[in-house]
């Protein structure tokens, strides 16, 4: 029986959840449990259409992950089929459906005139990598968000390369940032940044609105900071529950320009800030009370990493975090200006338009804006006859390179598809997944190139999408992105206001929307990837209802006041658990050879390795869309194939 607490919630509720909905059985459900019309008929075809289907998604649900864990711990060897021969042959087997991997399809394919034949593997049922959409309701009742991967840049450091894939896609960020967001959207109507205080971190529950600029996103927010922030900080200091030194702190913070490294020219602030953490600058250097690291805790995990695993460099240049003001310190070195965009399916939206050049049937249409509200042919992605086939629920699980001497060598692809190994081969063979598993796919290579490899431990991120039924409450309470520096999820975001063709953001505060919610992994203290570690740990020890327990109670806590019900409000829910989410970048906090001198480990990593090559946002040491196309085009180039 379940708890009051959980009824009121709205726990027993039957929402889009993926563990009790599937297919056409579920249409009669939903319409029984009194779900509308729209709601149900999205969920009709739900076991054949990945972006729609809600519950635990992201890299995080079994199916995906089984066969690869097994194969990291030494186990899927001893029970594996025997492996079955496919009669295919391809010019090229790309491991790995992400940005990188389809990147690396189109610029093999465009090459050579779309002809080649290109096969394609990845483990889960969508593709996109961490750049995959996510779906609620259907029609004009339509909801996008990004399931994981965000935003893209373009810049005068952007490459030919990846000049060449946002033309030939028909991306124009500078044009798309200008006529498709509406940055004062929420400004308009009164909202903006907020903070809400839980009672078991702060004494009290409270919502107030931030009176700091936006850090986060701040590309699709104006103005910055808000036009009456000194209101906001007049009402912080009479509300905030926090010890009166604290706020002084924090108002010192944002206000004064002190410098606190006053005996260092600026060139060696920048050195010592780089070496230190921003949590120690706070507390060490510019005499803040400990709680003001706690205040400020979620601002960086955009990132990723927390406070104290954030160098106080990174929280000046890239967060724009504050208590630098007075140090004088040099803008940061490389071309300014560049332009960042969000798409409403986020970064979805560059694999969906790769995949439409690869194969044309699979995403009917011909404009980047008629993409956006077209729904991917999934039965054309893999058709016998296409040049290029995207074959998805295939693990890979070994890449061995075959001599021989007239052709100039092969690779013996092996992967596990419903519960049997098939083994296909390909002339040259692009390895665009994770680093971390690489060695388990190549056991041939040598040991220094597997411990480079090893080397890269991927973050793990959570992105929870909630589909809510409207945002009355948000529009009441005046904000549209809450930090929520002690609470289980750190941030709350309102969909982002970008309409692009016949998809528009939630217009008005009635109608549906879909909010994000994130939550940060950290254990200051331990070193970054043992961080990492524990974190991936705990969030894939996390049940689905224990995070759906969490963000209703979460909302209902920070939103009840203001008329939010969790268990009315809620419609759907998505959580995008990225085990390994960004790939692995260095900092002076944790990677030595960056102040002592040596070769960073990626480079030895991504060595070509017979007629195989590596990709993948890992072999170029960070994480953006922009660096996994160079990486695509580096490895072909490796192969002589480019
Ligand atoms: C939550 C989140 C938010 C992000 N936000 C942004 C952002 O805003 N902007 C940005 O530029 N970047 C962002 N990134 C970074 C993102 O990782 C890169 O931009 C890029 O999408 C990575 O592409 P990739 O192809 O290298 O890797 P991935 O996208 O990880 O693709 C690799 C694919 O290989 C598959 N694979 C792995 N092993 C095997 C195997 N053995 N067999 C078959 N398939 C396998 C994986 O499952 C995956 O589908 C974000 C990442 C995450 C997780």
């Amino acid at each position: 029986m379940s708890r009051p607490l959980d009824r009121e919630l709205g726990m027993h509720r039957k929402i889009r959840r993926r563990d009790f909905l599937n297919g056409a059985a579920a249409t009669a459900a939903l319409l029984a449990a009194g779900a509308t019309r729209a709601q149900a008929d999205s969920g009709a075809d739900l076991k054949d259409y990945p972006p729609a289907l809600t519950g635990m998604r992201g890299s995080g649900y079994p199916g995906a992950y089984s066969v690869g864990h097994a194969l990291r711990d030494g186990t899927f060897w001893n029970s594996a089929p025997q492996a079955v021969r496919t009669a295919e042959e391809y010019d090229l087997i790309v491991v790995g459906g992400g940005i990188s991997g389809l990147a690396a399809a189109y610029f093999f394919q465009k090459r050579h005139g779309f002809g080649k034949k290109v096969l394609i593997l990845d483990n889960h049922d969508d593709f996109g990598g961490h750049a995959k959409r996510n779906e609620f309701g259907a029609g004009g009742n339509l909801r996008l968000s990004n399931a994981g991967s965000f935003n893209i840049y373009a810049g005068e450091d952007s490459t030919a390369f990846q000049c060449e894939i946002y033309s030939d896609l028909g991306i124009d960020v500078a044009r798309l940032a200008q006529q498709t967001v509406d940055p004062r959207f929420y400004s308009r109507l009164g909202m903006g940044q907020g903070v809400f205080f839980d009672r078991e971190t702060f004494g009290a529950d409270r919502l107030l609105k931030d009176p700091a600029p936006w850090t986060d996103f701040t590309f699709l927010y104006a103005p910055n900071p808000p036009p009456e922030a000194e209101e906001r900080w007049k009402v912080f200091m009479a509300q905030a529950p926090l010890p009166d030194p604290v706020k002084r702190d924090l108002y010192r913070l944002y206000h004064d320009s002190t410098d606190y490294l006053p005996s260092l020219t600026p060139d060696q602030k920048v050195a010592r800030l780089a070496r230190m953490s921003y949590a120690d600058y706070l507390v060490k250097i510019a005499g803040c009370d400990p709680l003001v690291c706690t205040y400020l805790r979620d601002r960086t995990y955009g990132s990723g990493r927390g406070l104290s695993s954030t160098t106080a460099l990174s929280a000046h240049r890239r967060f724009g975090l504050p208590g630098f003001a007075g140090l004088n310190l040099p803008a940061a070195p490389g071309p300014a200006g560049g332009v960042e965009y969000h798409f409403p399916e986020g970064n979805a939206t560059v694999a969906r338009l790769l995949v439409r050049k690869l194969i044309p049937r699979a995403l009917p249409g011909r404009t980047l804006e008629d993409s956006m509200l077209t729904r991917a042919r999934y039965d054309e992605l893999d058709r016998r006859g296409n040049a290029t086939r995207i074959r998805l629920n295939s693990t890979v699980v070994h890449a061995q390179n075959q001599v021989s001497a007239d052709r100039g060598g092969s690779v013996e692809v092996s992967y596990m598809r419903g519960g049997k190994l098939f083994s296909t081969r390909g002339r040259h063979c692009v390895l665009a997944c994770w680093n971390y598993l690489i060695p388990h796919l190549c056991p041939e290579m040598q040991p220094e190139q597997k411990a480079a490899l090893a080397y890269n431990v991927h973050t793990p991120n959570l992105w929870v999408n909630v589909w809510l039924r409207q945002w009355r409450p948000f529009h009441r309470a005046g904000v549209n992105f809450i930090n929520a520096p002690g609470s289980y999820f750190a941030s709350l975001i309102l969909e982002q206001p970008v309409s692009v063709g016949g998809y528009r953001h939630s217009q008005s505060p009635d109608d549906p929307i879909v909010m994000t919610m994130l939550r940060g992994y950290e254990t200051p203290g331990l070193h970054i990837k043992e961080q990492f570690r524990l974190g991936r740990a705990e969030m894939y020890a996390t049940t689905f209802e224990t995070f759906e327990h969490n963000l209703r109670e979460q909302l209902g806590r920070t939103l009840g006041p203001h008329g939010f019900d969790p268990a009315l409000d809620i419609q759907g829910i998505t959580v995008n658990r990225w085990g390994h989410g960004y790939a692995y970048w260095y900092s002076p906090l944790y990677d030595d050879f960056l102040t002592t001198g040596g070769e960073p480990p990626h480079l030895r990593a991504r060595q070509p390795f017979g007629n195989i090559a590596i990709a993948n946002t890992a072999s170029g040491a960070d994480d953006s869309t922009e660096l996994a196309i160079d990486m695509a085009a580096r490895a072909l180039a490796e192969l002589a194939l480019i």
